[in-house]
């Protein structure tokens, strides 16, 4: 099988052995395709992973080997996650699922970006279901990445009509709009980038660009889908006094938010990270539905071609790659 590994700083497209059941429990997939997302960038980026890793985790894949109690058959066309929360840890028993060892050490094997995966038995029972008829492989594969969004809202937890400002809108920040909008918030968007703002204007969602921004614009929660050091400027200027931030992306210099701000103006500065199974299940629902729409936000590449999507996705020439592997 083909696989896409990490070495030395960049994606290289080499043959492995197939990755077989060898008598484990769980399933063997056929990845149709694999969402590149900006976590694969940053790990690539900053060598947080060694030679040799598959990247990639936003699979759609179809069943070719299966040992399961489940319901999932041969030939089934399945999405999945990659991690899963224990349910018995500290962690998990503070609803910090993401932060659950369990979680971290569950993933599929040996990555998304090759041509069969390895899915668990409890990958099976509790990330996994079936591709909903009604949409693509390529909008389906955004289940993952919109659970992400779906967790950040809730666990923004705000009252029904509250303001949400999402800063920066690539893919995540495009998903995050559309998913607290669907739980009821009134949202505005912004961006450096006019196409970006037009997006977002065009699913009905009121968007500016950054030096348009209204002065008087106070947000209850600003969801920082902004992977620049100088949007953290952007999201106190806009957050009300008593309101949240929400972070949802790493900064290349690591600031922090100051001190001060948050003491004197009663900030509450939170993090969300990767999505519980209930997240999961709420974003398939809002995807069936059509309450968040993602056509024709993706382009496609071929898996000999993904260091060029990369490089693509860094100089934001695209909004979200899709690699399409079978
Ligand atoms: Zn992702
Ligand atoms: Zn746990």
């Amino acid at each position: 099988m083909k696989v896409a590994q990490i070495e030395n700083g960049i994606l290289v497209v080499k043959e492995r052995e197939d990755e077989k059941l060898d008598g484990r429990k769980g399933a063997i997939v056929k990845v149709l395709g694999c969402g590149l997302c900006g976590s694969d960038i940053v790990k690539l980026k900053h060598n947080l992973v060694k030679d040799g890793t598959v990247l990639g985790h936003e699979i759609v894949a179809k069943i070719v080997d299966i040992d399961s109690d489940t319901e999932f058959r041969k030939d089934d066309v399945i999405v999945t996650s990659h991690h899963i929360p224990c349910g018995k840890c500290e962690y998990c028993k503070n609803g910090n699922v993401s932060m659950c060892r369990h979680f971290k050490e569950t993933n599929i094997r040996p990555g998304g970006f090759s041509e069969l995966v390895f899915v668990s038995d409890e990958h099976l029972h509790n990330v996994a279901y079936l591709k909903p008829e009604n949409l693509t492989e390529i909008e389906a594969s955004f289940y993952e990445p919109l659970g992400c969004c779906v967790r950040a809202v809730k666990r923004a937890n705000l009252n029904k009509n509250s303001t949400a400002l999402v800063i920066g809108l690539g893919s995540i920040g495009i998903l995050m709009a559309q998913a607290s909008k669907a739980f009821g918030m009134n949202v505005i968007g912004t961006d450096l980038i006019p196409s970006r703002v037009d997006l977002l204007k065009n699913l009905g969602i009121e968007a500016f660009c950054v030096n348009e921004m209204c002065e008087s614009i106070k947000a209850d929660c600003v969801f920082m889908t902004s992977g620049s050091d100088k949007a953290i400027d952007t999201a106190l200027k806009y957050v009300r006094d008593g309101g949240k931030i929400l972070v949802f992306s790493s900064t290349p210099n690591n600031f922090g938010y100051a001190n001060n701000e948050i003491y004197y103006r009663e900030l509450t500065v939170l993090g969300s990270y990767s999505p519980s199974p209930a997240d999961l299940r709420d974003s398939l629902e809002l995807l069936k539905n059509k309450e968040v729409k993602v056509g024709g936000l993706s382009t496609v590449y071929p898996l000999e071609k993904i260091q060029k999507a990369i490089n693509d996705t860094l100089d934001n020439k695209i909004m979200k790659a899709y690699i399409k592997i079978s």
